[in-house]
């Protein structure tokens, strides 16, 4: 009975941490995870980074290929991810097509480095879905932001990495932009 409560127990925690579809992490532990994160950089003086990024032209591959294929591409998406990245870094799908990677210890422009690679694996990778005949050309486009001020909230960096996602699709997708060396629009 006890063994049974227990795996049952696991399961719906587990259940409250992760994503049913891809088996990554939720938005809400990303964000307890990354707030935490933060705060050890008052201890430890160390930068975190992190990188959001969001398929480019998604909306094109459901309405042509229909969800299950979406769904299929998500799931292929998640696991390049993890299996290149490295195993301090934790990843998390953070809404529908849009996924963090938070990066401890390391400094903006690594993140850039680590977000280069990761753009490139996955433009190279090949997306054959079960319904289809041609695989799929997927690419991702990647806004990178980095910190060591423990007062910075995970809100807070994740609204840097999210303009710097949105300047690498005007800057035409399939690219990487670190928030730093964005051009300082006027106020
Ligand atoms: P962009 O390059 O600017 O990101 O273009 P986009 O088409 O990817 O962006 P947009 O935000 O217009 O579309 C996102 C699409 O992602 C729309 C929505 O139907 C799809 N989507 C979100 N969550 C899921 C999901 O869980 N499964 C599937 N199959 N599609 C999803
Ligand atoms: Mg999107
Ligand atoms: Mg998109």
């Amino acid at each position: 009975y006890h063994e049974r409560l227990r795996s049952r127990i696991q399961r719906s925690v587990s259940m409250a941490f992760t994503d049913a579809l891809t088996g990554l992490y939720n938005r809400r532990y990303l964000t307890t995870h990354l707030d935490r994160k933060l705060m050890d950089i008052a201890l430890s003086g160390k930068p975190v980074a992190v990188a959001m990024f969001d398929v480019d032209h998604f909306k094109e591959v459901n309405d042509t290929h229909g969800h299950g294929v979406g769904d299929e591409i998500l799931k292929g998406l998640a696991r390049i991810v993890g299996e290149n990245l490295r195993s301090v870094d934790l990843v998390a799908r953070y809404g529908g097509e849009e996924f963090v990677i938070v990066m401890p210890e390391t400094r903006g422009e690594q993140a850039k480095e680590i977000a280069e690679r990761l753009r490139g694996c996955v433009a190279e990778a090949t997306f054959q879905p079960d319904a289809l005949n041609e695989p799929l050309p997927v690419t991702i486009s990647i806004g990178a932001a980095a910190t060591s001020d423990p007062e910075e909230m995970a809100e807070d960096i994740l609204n840097r990495a999210d303009e710097a996602l949105y300047a690498a699709k005007n800057q035409g997708r399939n690219t990487v932009v670190l928030d730093s060396e964005m051009e300082q629009t006027s106020t």
